[in-house]
């Protein structure tokens, strides 16, 4: 392969790392670059925890509580089966 960067040397670059509060685990900011969210430094969590807490913070629009993050918004269990059978 060639010798090149692709900026996800976590150690050598010495990137910010926080300690997410939810799952007790280290993560670096650059993880960030591989989803859909941003890091927000009052509330540094993983991208796990912050789609969770995200998540769990929702609702559908039928009025459930909300239990996965799509394109279109939140949707819980059921909608969420009729949104994938769709695809
Ligand atoms: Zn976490
Ligand atoms: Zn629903």
């Amino acid at each position: 392969m060639n010798n090149q960067q692709n900026g996800l040397s976590a150690d050598e670059n010495g990137p910010e790392d926080f300690f997410c509060p939810c799952c007790e685990e280290a993560f670096s900011v650059s993880v960030f670059d591989d989803v859909d969210d941003e890091f927000d430094p009052t509330n540094p969590r993983c991208p796990d925890c912050k789609r969770e807490q995200r998540i769990a913070g929702s609702e559908c629009e039928c009025g459930q509580p909300a239990a996965h993050e799509v394109e279109s918004g939140m949707l819980c269990d059921d909608c969420f089966e009729d949104y994938a059978s769709v695809d």
